[in-house]
């Protein structure tokens, strides 16, 4: 795998690509998932040394939504024709912030959408009590499987075997389990990535969403050097890589992929991904949720990201998928071989 993620020419990347799509139409068929994606707040207790919004970047403004606009918002997705939903925010760790979460989980039952939490780390009673309030998917990026490397990215006090814990408690309870990590990150090496993979399969994750790793101007980071055309082909090339690997997992191409360049997100299908999450936040709030530079679609004319996203898998002849909510293959086979237990 380190061999294919350092391919280089043109027609060797055209083949990975080609053989990764392959498998994912064998397996997803010809056709990708959308997931309205809801940033519901920019506040976190965290302070990853790449991230935008870390608690130390004071030049953010920053904001909460409560259960209802987070409803209203879900409401306005489902009306334009969502039958998922990505609710995400930086990390806060409170009963207040729980039980904020569980009310809304509540409310936004009766529309039938599929939740997905990426709500960061949490105790296990936190996320049983989330599961049981509704929702069925939880993303946590491991954000790189080498813990050293985890540990140059982090102040001290993060710990990346906590978040290999949180990974297996959201499978105690239940989740259909997500995972990914940054590609281009400073140090990181082709047998990194590798071990991602690897480290994907072992943890039998349901689904995966990478990004390069672009770096914001507000962060520790902010000067590492960063060639997008490379970046955006690692991404890619990770994203062949894994669905060669795994096959029947979800895979993700994350909206950072289109920070690069404006078809990117196409691009991570074309390479194997087969779920899209356009961003269904008010561009208002969207602006305020800058995790990395140059984000995607912040001016008016992006306030409807479905039919623009409709359009673009049209022109690489993907449809979207619909029914119910998407599950990844690979959480149906997992369910079944076990007799319907998750
Ligand atoms: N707070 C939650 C969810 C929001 S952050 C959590 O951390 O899990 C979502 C993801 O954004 C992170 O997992 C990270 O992989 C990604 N991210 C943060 N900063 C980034 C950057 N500079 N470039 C690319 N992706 C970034
Ligand atoms: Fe917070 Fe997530 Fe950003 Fe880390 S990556 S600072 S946890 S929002």
């Amino acid at each position: 795998m380190a061999a294919l993620l350092s391919l280089e020419g043109d027609e060797e990347v055209g083949a990975l690509f080609d053989a990764a799509r392959s498998v994912k139409a064998a397996v997803c068929g010809r056709g990708v998932a959308l997931r309205g994606l809801l940033e519901v707040g920019n506040v976190c207790d965290k302070d990853c040394f790449y991230c935008g919004i870390r608690r130390s970047n004071g030049a953010v403004t920053r904001y909460r939504f409560g259960a209802d606009e987070i409803v209203r918002l879900a409401e306005a997705a489902a009306a334009q024709g969502y039958d998922s939903l990505v609710v995400q925010s930086g990390e806060i760790e409170s009963e207040s912030h729980t039980r904020m979460v569980e009310e809304t989980l509540r409310k936004i039952a009766p529309l039938g959408l599929g939740v997905t939490l990426s709500l960061g780390e949490q105790s296990e009673e936190t996320y049983r009590r989330w599961r049981e309030a509704g929702a069925v998917r939880y993303l946590l990026r491991i954000e790189t499987s080498s813990e050293a490397l985890y540990g140059r990215l982090h102040p001290a006090d993060h710990s990346w075997a906590r978040r290999v814990e949180c990974l297996r408690a959201l499978r105690r309870c239940g989740y259909q389990v997500g995972t990914g990590v940054m590609c281009g990150l400073p140090g990181q090496t082709a047998e990194d990535l590798a071990d991602d993979i690897v480290f994907f399969a072992d943890m039998d994750v349901d689904m995966i969403g990478m990004g390069p790793f672009i770096p914001h101007p507000d962060t520790p980071l902010a000067d590492e050097p960063i060639d997008p055309k490379a970046r955006l082909l690692l991404g890619l090339k990770m994203i062949a890589a894994t669905r060669l690997y795994l096959h029947d997992v979800n895979i993700a191409a994350a909206t950072a992929l289109q920070a690069l360049v404006p078809d990117g997100r196409e691009r991570g299908v074309l390479a194997g991904a087969n779920v899209v999450m356009p961003n269904v936040t008010d561009v208002e709030h969207r602006r305020l949720y800058q995790l990395y530079a140059n984000k995607p679609c912040l001016d008016e004319s992006h306030g409807r990201c479905r039919g623009c996203m409709e359009r673009r898998l049209a022109a690489i002849g993907e449809t979207i998928v619909f029914g119910h909510s998407g599950d990844s293959l690979h959480y149906r086979r997992r369910v079944s071989a076990k007799g319907g237990e998750s």
